[in-house]
């Protein structure tokens, strides 16, 4: 197993979108174990694989012989046995939102976002077989978190940019003033 490279935000990879997984096989697999060893080495809660630069076995863009695209793979290490699930969709959600206070392995600061209430999420294993679960009470049910905060990812949207969402021309430029602060300590 490896330690991946995290991309940090501000960076235009963290916004591309992965492809869906059709090939379950060896190469996904020991990609999804170093993310895993990625997510713990950094006291993570969970990853999407859009955060990793893995260039030995996946690619973001144009894919050249002998390379794949970025699969669309997250873990989830918030429930008792750490999940590893691809190709993870929201099918339902409540109409009700929380503000959750959240960092991120790729943003170096906690913001303040919006997040359903209860969720019903699809994805598979390793293996390519499915599941369905369903996350009530997601402020206090940290894995329908998780999923919430990594499914996001593979859309391309990462805290930061959730947390600039409704702002004003001014209150952008304090918030990106404010992250720069940050950032220099
Ligand atoms: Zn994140």
């Amino acid at each position: 197993m490896a330690i991946l490279t995290i991309i940090k935000e501000p960076n235009e990879l963290l916004h591309k979108k992965p492809m869906p997984v059709i090939q379950f096989d060896k190469t996904l697999e020991d990609f999804a174990y170093d993310m895993l060893e990625t997510t713990k080495a950094e006291n993570g809660s969970g990853l999407a694989s859009i955060q990793v630069i893995d260039d030995s076995r996946f690619k973001f863009d144009s894919i050249p012989d002998g390379f794949r695209a970025q699969p669309s793979l997250i873990v989830n290490l918030e429930a008792s046995e750490p999940i590893f699930a691809v190709n993870p969709e929201i099918l339902e959600h409540s109409e009700e939102v929380f503000s959750s206070t959240e960092g991120c392995l790729s943003v170096n600061e906690i913001v303040t976002v919006k997040r359903f209430k209860n969720i019903v999420v699809k994805y598979q294993d390793l293996s390519g077989k499915e599941y369905i679960k369903e996350y009530k009470n997601c402020q206090k049910n940290y894995e329908g978190l998780v999923f919430q905060h990594e499914i996001d990812h593979l859309s391309g949207i990462t805290i930061w940019t959730k947390a600039q969402e409704g702002l004003n021309p001014m209150q952008r430029l304090l918030f990106l003033k404010k992250v720069a602060q940050m950032n220099k300590k």
